[in-house]
């Protein structure tokens, strides 16, 4: 039997850090990682036996729980035909139809391999579609890691980015103007200076890499109307949120949009672009707002390498090969990627969200009663199903963005996910990070969590 440490030690030699992605290596909370073997439903099993219920569930893709029978049959199936043909898939066309019929205005879809080229893709998209090079994101917002989108939070209004990252040109993000989150009047300030430069804001639809720090009342339509007044798109990143929060995201959910479950378009919307189109603009009608691009990851690709973007028709076709915004990949639209996607977004019912709603509630108010029996100050933010906790600091109202969730005490944290570990619970390991739950966190799974979150707080309420 190897050892989670023997295996790290080992993987350190071969691999820089241990890993290929960095909070996996455990340096926010110290320790070891866990080297998995094999998941199941809500557990995840380390190379040592040892079980846990998993709250990271792969960091959002198994909504479903992990390894559900259908979808691991549906990959099965499409693996005995070829894991890629790089041409044209039957699979990748239901896939797009699935998309649309839960956001109607991701009218067409091109589909990538990760978060990061669907938000890559969007901003070109958004350059070449307006002609203007700037972008506005949010401090706090993480869009994956292209170039562009690592600029670190400047201070102020309308600070100019600085990268994030050693090897990113200052040139490269000197385009990107970084404002803080929840802050309305800094945007509007923005594109009083810089409006008709402006191609596009993203933001994530509720971040959630930040902790999560939802949207104040009307920030997302603030957005809607800035940029729409400007000449400028705007970008939700739905990469987490995307059929996690509800059938129809953060955006559904927060809009007003609920599609009836499993989603599926009208006959005439699948064949006629016209009638596809007049459909959508039928269901819009219903939503308060509506982002101009769309970008989705994990849960759409059921666990397996695959994103997407989306946007009214006449957008997307700014993309090759119908238009100048080149666009490209190899193992794009993956058979494997699509079958499991697709299988995830079809078992996806009401059921499904009422039950992760469900838990994640139950959740909270288990860490609320705990917490404030130790005495540990704590603000804990939810949204829908998500929710995160900042330790250390009780922010009324809640914390609403990047500086205020810095401002959390990370000691805390760490002794309360070592605790819930030595109890068999698998917590994201940093405090910057969701906690995500799934349809198959039953109440067996549910309370060897509930047993574990006294001795959690108590460690934490130690913790200096
Ligand atoms: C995870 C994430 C990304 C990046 O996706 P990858 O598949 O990791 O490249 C982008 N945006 C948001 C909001 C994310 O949560």
């Amino acid at each position: 039997m190897t050892t989670s440490k023997d295996a790290f030690t080992k993987a350190q030699v071969a691999i820089p850090g241990g890993v290929n992605s960095p909070v996996r290596a455990f340096g926010a909370v110290g320790g070891t990682p866990r080297f998995i073997r094999k998941a199941q439903g809500p557990y995840v099993w380390d190379d040592e036996g040892n079980k846990y219920v998993d709250l990271v569930c792969t960091w959002g893709p198994s909504l479903l729980g992990h390894a559900h029978p259908e979808v691991i049959e549906a990959v099965r199936e499409a693996a005995k035909n070829g894991l890629s043909f790089g041409a044209p898939t039957d699979t990748e066309t239901a896939l797009a139809n699935a998309i649309t019929a839960r956001v109607p205005a991701a009218e067409k879809v091109r589909m990538v391999s990760t978060g990061t080229e669907a938000t890559m893709t969007a901003i070109r998209l958004a350059r070449g579609y307006t002609g203007r090079d700037m972008i506005v994101k949010f401090a706090g917002c993480y869009h994956g890691h292209s170039d562009g989108l690592l600029a670190a939070a400047g201070s102020g209004v309308a600070t100019q980015g600085l990268p994030g990252s050693a090897g990113v040109p200052a040139g490269t993000t000197a385009d990107t103007i970084v404002l803080p989150y929840n802050d309305a009047d800094a945007l509007r300030e923005a594109f009083a200076k810089y409006g008709d430069k402006i191609a596009c804001v993203i933001t994530e639809s509720s971040p959630a890499n930040m902790g999560i720090v939802p949207p104040v009342a009307d920030f997302n339509q603030v957005i809607r109307e800035v940029t729409a007044d400007a000449g400028a798109l705007m970008i939700m990143d739905e990469v987490l949120t995307g059929f996690r929060v509800s059938g129809a995201g953060f955006w559904g959910w927060e809009a007003g949009y609920k599609p009836a479950l499993p989603a599926t378009l009208p006959e005439a919307a699948l064949e006629g672009a016209d009638a596809r189109g007049q459909w959508v603009e039928e269901q819009l009608k219903g939503a308060s707002y509506s982002p101009d691009i769309f970008t989705f990851g994990k849960v759409v690709g059921g666990g397996m390498p695959l994103a997407a973007l989306g946007a009214r028709a006449e957008m997307m076709d700014y993309l090759a090969p119908l238009g100048p915004v080149y666009q490209a990949g190899t193992l794009s639209g993956n058979p494997l990627a699509t079958a499991a996607g697709l299988k995830t977004l079809q078992l996806a019912d009401q059921g499904v969200y009422d039950h992760v709603d469900k838990v994640s509630a139950q959740l909270q108010q288990a860490l609320r009663d705990s917490l404030e029996a130790e005495g540990v100050p704590y603000t804990l933010n939810s949204v829908g199903n998500l929710f995160s906790l900042f330790m250390g600091q009780n922010v009324a109202g809640g914390v609403r963005n990047y500086d205020e969730s810095k401002s959390q005490d990370e000691a805390r944290y760490t002794a309360f996910f070592h605790s819930m570990l030595d109890a068999g619970v698998a917590l994201p390991p940093s405090c910057f990070e969701a906690w995500f739950l799934s349809a198959a966190h039953d109440e067996e799974a549910m309370n060897v969590i509930f047993d574990a979150i006294p001795g959690a707080a108590r460690a934490a309420a130690q913790a200096k």
